[in-house]
């Protein structure tokens, strides 16, 4: 870790669309709570295609220097014939496991209330192996990459997140009945390795099922974790953000053996809303609190998810896309409010 006289140095990549307007608000906040945390620009961006390689390395070696990063989306055009910049970000740093907690927010609008889920997912292997290729015209192989090792490596994640954080369940999430090899092999490591854990129950589900149930009876799954093979975890961490509100809201992580990565749960760049004043900074709030407990600024981490929840709930400030009217700079201006006045009763932190 990059920490010098109690400072410590991070890696922001503000990516796309959205992304540099919300870090400068993370800025504004991080200096009015007095954060000791310096912010080192990588601008990896989706229109730098000249210099691509020289700032995709630098970016690299910045968050190997300082072992976090704040990051907002990198556009991936689908014309764009490179491995997105997203997923190469995170195999080259090995940030093997995804997690997304999605609890519902009171006074946020959403068809189920009281969800509190954990969402672990592979974060670098299956279907974004990037193995594709054309034999012949008009037949296409697309590689399903399953490693024994890579799924041990998630699985135990799973279950010791599971007893560090008092999760009573895990369920793993596959479809082996038709993917026999590649599902089957994940579900086989997970089914063995509950035997390690008996305070945690464990069940599998297969995906599809999962979806539905996810869908109509999400607090099944309270107080639980849904483990997940890389697309699948994509797809139902989507649908679970869906459910607690949406893009705007969520966080997620990308935890390595040595680095880690902070962004949105959902991974949008938000180009169309860009520059309106218009989109909901909480997940880049969110995301920027679960950097600060990652580095232990528990306290830091707590007030400003303090003054956040407060802005939400109690003073009702939302934004279009949860149902209200409030502008990003309103929400922005409530946390600043909202962390000034607890300074003023605590004096310091
Ligand atoms: P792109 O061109 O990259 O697809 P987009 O803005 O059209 O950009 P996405 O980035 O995929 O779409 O985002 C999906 C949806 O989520 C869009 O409707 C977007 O407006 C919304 N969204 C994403 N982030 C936020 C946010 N922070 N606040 C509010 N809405 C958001």
């Amino acid at each position: 870790m990059a920490r010098y006289g109690g400072r410590q140095t991070v890696t922001v990549l503000p990516g796309d669309g959205i992304g540099p307007e919300m870090f400068s608000h993370v800025q504004k906040v991080f200096d009015t709570a007095t954060v000791p945390v310096d912010f080192e620009m990588a601008p990896l961006r989706a229109d730098l295609t000249i210099k691509r390689d020289e700032d995709f390395e630098n970016a690299i070696i910045s968050i190997q220097r300082n072992g976090v990063a704040l990051k907002g989306n990198i556009e991936t055009k689908l014309e764009d014939p490179h491995i997105p910049r997203n997923m190469e970000l995170r195999s080259r740093l090995k940030l093997f496991a995804n997690i997304v907690h999605c609890v519902s927010i009171p006074t946020v609008p959403s068809r189920h209330n009281d969800l509190d889920i954990v969402m672990i997912r592979e974060n670098t292997e299956g279907e974004y192996s990037g193995l594709e290729h054309s034999p012949q015209p008009g037949v296409v192989e697309s590689l399903k990459i399953a490693t024994k090792v890579k799924i041990e490596q998630i699985v135990r994640f799973a279950f010791d997140y599971a007893v560090k954080y008092n999760r009573t369940k895990v369920t793993a999430v596959h479809k082996a009945n038709i993917q026999k090899l590649g599902d089957g092999l994940f579900l086989k490591i997970a089914t063995e390795m509950k035997e390690q854990y008996p305070q945690i129950q464990f069940q599998s589900m297969i995906v599809d099922n999962a979806s539905m149930q996810l869908v109509s009876r999400p607090q099944q799954f309270n107080g639980g974790i849904m483990l997940m093979p890389n697309l699948y975890g994509n797809i139902i961490s989507n649908i679970a953000c869906g459910l607690v509100g949406g893009p705007g809201l969520v966080s997620g992580m990308n935890i390595g053996e040595k680095y880690a990565i902070f962004e949105t749960a959902t991974r949008n760049t938000g180009t169309a809303i860009s520059g309106k004043n218009i989109a909901n900074p909480t997940a880049f709030f969110r995301a920027s609190c679960d950097m600060l407990r990652y580095l232990g600024l528990d306290n830091y981490a707590n007030f400003i998810s303090d003054a956040l929840f407060i802005a939400l709930t109690e003073q009702g400030v939302h934004t279009k896309d949860i149902g209200g009217t409030a502008k990003t700079s309103d929400l922005v201006e409530a946390v600043i409010k909202n962390i000034n006045a607890e300074m003023k009763k605590q004096k310091h932190i």
